[in-house]
């Protein structure tokens, strides 16, 4: 029993023993095994740790999320089968989703950026929307599907993890693991270390982001910096350009052929213009002519830009449309199936044309052309061709202006020689016609003498002479021929003419070479005879003279008799000019003639005082003009049987302020000679008129006419009868109450107007009287062509009726004549009474003398007047 129960003691003991052994050993398995589980768990820990330290030098250290993401997974996958990994970013601001990582052994990786929408119901979004982690089994996705909280999206797996991404409290991602096998499943260990790694993903995507996002803003800066210098290159390389453009158009001295050429230069520098032309558009021709070209295609150089009439181009349509142009190809080719343009070439792939206009005048075009794709013109391409356009317009205006201001000056040039020749040709025709004129004008053409200017300038050049030199004395001859208008008027001009030219040449044979001699006049030669040394040279001269024309001339088988009566005046100091003394020679010459002609007389001391007196009396004749001191006084015209009063004449008297009263005899010749009279006969119709007219108001005597006196030259004017109608206007007198008296002069010479004038004033009423007749020229035969009414005999026929028996058969013809020719007759000049009776018995009806009356002043004639109305 001890041993039994030793043994069993001992058995018992053993049993002891071997249990405890066994407990032992087991402890120590145990142990064992702790300490192996401790150990793994140690390297678990360890390698967690290593991986998540390595997470966090990820993280750190990762220059890109491309390369980070693998290095995360690889690092995950170091601790746990994470086969199926991927990241997805949530944009919230755009509600997309994005797989940046995605590596899975079913599934695709969903491309691009997703609308959140789109995986409504997804474990991604469950994660996003809660913000928290999850882990997904079978059993709670079951529950899920039943809750109908989620669906399915890509391959079913067995166990899915998911963590969020959280930035500040924002989800911006997920990162999930999946697995696809039984085997594989995940805790909550698992999801902790996910949630680690998320959150080093998150710290590195932030900072990688943070740093692209800073890269990238510097990068858009960098480029945006880089775009304004580009920019500002272009601008200022464009501006250069426009402003070179500019200065080419100024440089007027440039050919338009090297301006073209630095134009297209200076476009190529800022578009591509490896075709460009520019073609002038010619208005009148229709034309357009390619004054500047360049192109890629040899081929285009010869066959597009031959000047060519306006079809349907492209350079066409910028002129048609007037403005600028730009197209593709296929727009090119629209406007050609639309018909408005030609089928474009093949080639073409961007076309730009700008027209060239110059204030509102379309001068041509300017072109660009691109064969390649990688050019295409843009609109600000075609708004600096446009831009240069205005440059090149101005340019081609100018050089055209310029060109043709040249051309104008080069056609100048050559009229200018042209006719400068043709002037110099002109000149020396113009000067051989001057000497000719000059000739012409200085000689008279008959007898080729000097002429009356050329003689009065010799002889003005010889009393210059004279006044200079003391012992330089000369003298003028003046010579009138005696009865040449007798030769004339019997044998002819022609007659005339030769005896003139017989006359000059004698005349040259007469005097010295140094003398000259002129014809002057009709009739009248003047010789300037020079360097007298006495005046009996010139005495001679005259004596030869007229002995030379005292011989009879042989002219047309007649002989005739001619004969000269000479003046001569020598010089004297008191001779300023050659009119002068050219006149004293003159009026020397008329006493010759007074002297009985074919001799001469020299002009003295008493021929110059009268000279003196009718040139101080002419001015003082027009100074009374002006003054009105001419006046008429008036003889009364009375019938001789009963003396009854008819009229009256007006005689003019001056009433001198300087001279007194003057009768006509003293300035009526002198009048007449320097034509004064006319305004004098004017002024004494109209006193005249007047005067009548006065009485006749005042005095009843409407019958009375008065009878003035008119210059013979009066009727060769042809106003003579308007200014007579103009005085009875002014004065109011009827025309028959006036007369006007001529002499026979007036009917010598001018028959035709002075018949005229005499027809209008009778046709006025106006009666004609014929003045002193008798005394005259002529014969009687003149008298019925003129529309006389009454004769006055002159008074010389009765002054001396009772000595000469003669005169008073004179006067009974006259009587008869008139009487003949229905004329009245007034016998003038009747101072006694045997004088009237005489004439009354003769047949004479009225009379005018002293017997009756002298010429009275108008008060004195009123009276008379008077005096016979009361008898
Ligand atoms: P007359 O026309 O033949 O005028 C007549 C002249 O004879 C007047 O001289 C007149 O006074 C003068 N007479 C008249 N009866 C007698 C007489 O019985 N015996 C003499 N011995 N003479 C008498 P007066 O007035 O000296 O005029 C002279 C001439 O002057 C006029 O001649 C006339 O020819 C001219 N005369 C006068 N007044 C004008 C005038 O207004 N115009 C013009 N053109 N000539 C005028
Ligand atoms: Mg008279
Ligand atoms: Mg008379």
């Amino acid at each position: 029993m001890v041993i039994l129960k030793v043994a069993n003691q001992q058995a018992k003991t053993s049993k002891a023993a071997e249990q405890l052994i066994c407990a032992k050993e087991a402890r120590i398995v145990k142990l064992t095994e702790d300490v192996d589980f401790l150990e793994k768990k140690n390297a678990d820990l360890q390698a967690r740790y290593t991986a998540l330290f390595k997470l966090n030098h990820l993280s750190q250290e990762c220059l890109d999320l491309d390369s980070f993401y693998p290095q995360v997974h690889n690092t995950i996958a170091s601790l746990m089968t994470a086969k199926n990994f991927f990241i997805v970013l949530y944009d919230q601001t755009f509600d997309t989703l994005e797989f940046v990582y995605f590596i899975d052994e079913k599934d695709e990786k969903p491309s691009g950026l997703i609308d959140y929408q789109d995986y409504e119901g997804s474990f991604t979004n469950l994660v996003i929307e809660s913000k928290q982690p999850l882990l997904l089994t079978p059993e709670l996705e079951q529950k899920l599907f039943d809750n109908y909280k989620i669906k399915q999206f890509g391959s079913r797996g067995t166990d899915w993890l998911g963590v969020p991404l959280l930035h500040n409290g924002l989800v911006i991602g997920t990162i999930t693991i999946q697995s696809y096998d039984e085997k594989t499943r995940y805790n909550d260990s698992d999801l902790n270390l996910l949630t680690f790694a998320a959150q080093h993903v998150v710290g590195a995507m932030v900072r990688l982001q943070d740093q692209q996002r800073l890269q990238n803003a510097v990068n858009a800066r960098t480029k945006e910096l880089m775009a304004q210098i580009r920019e500002r290159e272009k601008s200022e390389l464009l501006q250069e350009s426009l402003y070179r453009i500019s200065e080419l158009t100024t440089d007027i001295e440039l050919d338009i052929g090297t301006f073209y050429s630095k134009v297209h230069n200076i476009i190529g520098q800022l578009i591509n213009a490896k075709n460009f032309f520019i073609a002038k558009y010619e208005h009148d021709s229709q034309t357009l002519h390619f004054s500047y070209y360049q192109d890629e295609h040899a081929s285009n150089l010869i066959k597009d830009f031959k000047p060519r009439k306006l079809s349907n181009g492209y350079s066409e349509l910028v002129l048609r449309r007037r403005e600028t142009v730009l197209l593709t190809y296929s727009e090119m080719m629209s406007l050609h199936l639309a018909g408005e343009t030609a089928k474009p070439q093949d080639d073409i792939h961007s076309w730009l044309g700008v027209p060239l206009i110059y204030s509102g005048q379309l001068l041509g075009v300017m072109v660009l052309q691109s064969y390649h794709y990688k050019t295409t013109y843009n609109q600000q391409d075609a708004e600096l061709l446009n831009f240069v356009s205005n440059h090149v317009s101005v340019a081609i205006k100018r050089r055209e202006l310029a060109d043709f201001e040249r051309r104008s000056h080069e056609l100048l040039e050559q009229q200018v020689k042209l006719r400068t020749l043709a002037l110099e040709d002109e000149i020396t025709q113009r000067k051989q016609a001057e000497k000719l004129l000059q000739h012409t004008a200085a000689h008279d053409s008959l007898t080729g003498l000097p002429n009356r200017t050329v003689f009065l300038d010799l002889l003005n050049h010889a009393i210059a002479c004279a006044k200079r030199k003391d012992d330089f004395s000369f003298a003028v001859l003046f010579l009138d021929l005696d009865r040449f208008k007798v030769v004339n008027d019997s044998l002819g001009h022609h007659a005339g003419d030769l005896l003139l030219k017989i006359i000059a040449r004698e005349l040259l044979a007469i005097v010295r070479d140094k003398d000259t001699v002129a014809r002057i006049g009709g009739d009248e030669f003047v010789i300037l005879i020079e360097d007298l040394r006495s005046n009996e040279e010139a005495f001679d001269v005259a004596q030869r003279i007229t002995k030379f024309l005292q011989q009879p001339f042989t002219l047309d088988n007649q002989l005739v008799y001619t004969g000269t009566s000479i003046g001569i005046s020598f010089s004297n100091k008191r001779y300023d000019d050659a009119n002068t003394m050219l006149r004293d020679a003159d009026t020397a010459m008329y006493h010759a003639k007074d002297n009985g002609r074919g001799r001469y007389e020299v002009f003295d001391d008493s021929m110059h005082q009268k000279v003196q007196n009718a040139l101080s009396l002419e001015a003082d004749i027009r100074e009374a003009i002006a003054w009105q001191e001419f006046i008429p006084h008036f003889q009364p015209i009375l019938q001789l049987d009963n003396r009854e009063l008819k009229g009256f004449e007006a005689l003019a008297r001056w009433q001198s302020t300087k001279r007194g009263f003057v009768y006509p005899n003293d300035f009526i010749p002198q009048a007449e000679e320097t034509d004064l009279i006319q305004e004098i006969d004017l002024q004494i119709i109209e006193k005249a008129c007047q005067q009548l007219k006065l009485w006749q108001d005042k005095l009843g005597c409407h019958d009375l006419y008065v009878s003035c006196n008119l210059f013979a030259k009066q009727f060769f004017r042809t106003s003579l009868p308007q200014d007579i109608a103009k005085v009875l206007k002014d004065t109011g007198l009827a025309p028959h109450n006036l007369r006007v008296e001529l002499t026979e002069r007036a009917l010598l010479e001018n028959a035709e107007i002075v018949l005229t004038n005499m027809q209008a004033l009778k046709d006025m009423g106006v009666k004609i009287l014929l003045d002193d007749f008798g005394t005259g020229y002529s014969s009687l035969g003149y008298l019925h062509r003129f529309p006389i009414d009454v004769l006055k005999i002159d008074r010389s026929f009765i002054s001396n009726v009772h000595e000469h028996d003669n005169n008073s058969a004179i006067i009974r013809t006259i009587v008869d004549l008139a009487n003949n020719l229905q004329m009245a007759t007034i016998g003038e000049g009747i101072e006694t009474l045997a004088d009237a009776e005489l004439l009354q018995q003769k047949g004479c009806i009225y009379g005018q003398g002293y017997y009756f009356a002298k010429p009275m002043s108008p008060d004195d004639a009123t009276d008379y007047i008077i005096e016979k109305m009361s008898n």
